[in-house]
């Protein structure tokens, strides 16, 4: 694959997709990002990296850091896990609140909010500091160890999450949240303000195209079955009511964030990585998906 020829394309097409979409106002701090910022990086399985644009900005990462809650507590609980949370597409938007109670507080899966607050509450429980323990996960995959919370986004989401708030009081009721509500939800608020550049993400994302293993270092994240079952729930979970869209467009588990940011995996291949702040009515990049959709359609190589 010529990746660098890729790229070139890449460039001529991003000037084209239109400025369609807001960045996400419900997070007050999120506000302020400059929307037509665009950056994307892909990083290969024999370690080529390729940029275009603001690739090496770091920005919120957002839900994605949910695929990397995930991981930690899949390697911690095994197959209990499975007992609280699920594994099939929601259907519903990211911070719905519906299907959580006709499915007795059991969340559909761990990328949609209320998932990812009970992934949150295994680490609570699991993890002596989690705050610490989780950015050291993320720092050792990536290799990058500047990487951090932002305590101002954090904060700005603790003041107006009145959705999370329900969604975790619920599950607390049906006896799905074991820990203290305001603990769970702080992590959860810190690990959602992480923020990494689309590089630092490629490379962080890396394991998932090689197996569960590091290619860099050779060190094992997760062993291969729990590789393809990560990647198996991001392609059917990773943009909410829009996962169907994602793979019939696209075709890579990937997961989104309302940063604007898309990590996606080609196994065997190589990790990519979009930013473009502006979101459609899903809550998901619009020019990241466009990018995306384009790169898989010219190189004519998905998971299908
Ligand atoms: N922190 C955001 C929230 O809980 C994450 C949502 C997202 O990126 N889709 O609403």
């Amino acid at each position: 694959m010529d990746y660098q020829k890729l790229f070139s394309e890449i460039a001529v097409e991003s000037k084209k997709v239109e400025a369609i979409g807001e960045v996400a106002s419900y997070i007050p701090e999120l506000r302020n990002v400059d929307p037509d910022k665009f950056g994307i990086h892909l990083a290969t399985l024999d370690k080529q990296n390729y940029g275009l644009g603001d690739y090496n900005e770091r920005f919120s990462i957002q839900s994605i850091a949910k695929v990397l809650s995930l991981t930690l507590a899949f390697e911690l609980e095994e197959g209990e896990l499975w007992k609280r949370v699920g594994v099939e597409p929601s259907g519903t938007p990211f911070n719905s609140l519906v299907q959580l109670e006709y499915e007795n507080g059991i969340p559909r899966n761990p990328l949609i909010n209320a998932g990812a607050l009970v992934i949150c509450d295994v680490l609570v429980s699991r993890l002596k500091n989690p705050k610490q323990e989780f950015i050291e996960f993320i720092r050792n995959i990536s290799g990058i160890s500047s990487i951090d919370y932002c305590d101002r986004i954090a904060e700005s989401e603790k003041l107006t999450s009145y959705r999370n708030a329900a969604l975790i009081n619920l599950m607390k009721a049906y006896g799905n949240i074991t820990n203290d509500i305001q603990v769970v939800l702080d992590f959860y608020f810190n690990l959602c303000s992480i923020e990494m550049s689309c590089k630092e993400l490629t490379h962080a994302f890396l394991f998932l195209a090689a197996n569960g293993a590091n290619p860099v270092t050779g060190e094992r994240v997760v062993n291969v079955s729990k590789s393809k079952r990560i990647n198996a729930i991001m392609q059917l979970c990773g943009f909410y009511d829009e996962a169907g869209e994602f793979a019939f467009k696209v075709g890579l588990p990937g997961k989104s964030g309302v940063g604007g940011g898309i990590m996606a995996i080609h196994p065997g291949n190589y990790s990519i990585a979009v930013w473009s702040p502006r979101l459609n009515s899903k809550g998901n990049s619009h020019k990241g998906m466009k990018i995306l959709e384009f790169l898989t359609t010219v190189t004519e190589a998905s998971i299908f």
